[in-house]
């Protein structure tokens, strides 16, 4: 857990019930995705029925915090003013080793194409913005070859 960084974007504002146990769980440094009762799959981003079968009874897990690098994007420029972030920055897709995938930022890792490679595996790391929010980001898991020519 790193120390409280600058709040340098906007907050997700108001949090909805379906995600509260995603925020919660961040902030206690956990990642919590949503499983579907009726099917069994894992699913992301938060909602009050699985997207697979419809089913409303949704359960919460915490996830490993492993997946690999699905895709991503480097932003050298945000346009949106609300957002503070130092540029250059990696938009990543990560697909959790439970199968769900989120959006999310890249961290600790050089900007660099050249570097970066999809399907590095990598690892969740928490960024906590205030008391309330906590944001999950990933980073190349330990021994991954992200920096290694
Ligand atoms: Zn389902």
């Amino acid at each position: 857990m790193s120390d409280t960084i600058e709040i340098d974007r906007p907050l997700p504002q108001p949090i909805t019930p379906e995600a509260r146990p995603y925020w919660d769980g961040a902030r206690d440094g956990k990642l919590m995705i949503p499983r579907c009762q009726a099917c069994g799959r894992p699913f992301m981003y938060p909602r009050v029925a699985c997207p697979f079968c419809a089913s409303r009874d949704i359960a919460w897990i915490q996830a490993s915090g492993r997946g690999r690098l699905h895709s991503f994007a480097i932003a050298h420029q945000i346009l949106n003013k609300a957002f503070k972030v130092k540029t250059p920055v990696v938009l990543a897709m990560v697909e959790l080793d439970e199968g769900p995938r989120l959006l999310t930022n890249l961290v600790n890792v050089a900007p660099d194409p050249t570097v970066l490679k999809c399907d590095i595996p990598v690892e969740v790391v928490f960024e906590k913005l205030t008391d309330q929010v906590t944001l999950p980001m990933f980073q190349p898991a330990a021994g991954a070859t992200a920096g290694a020519r």
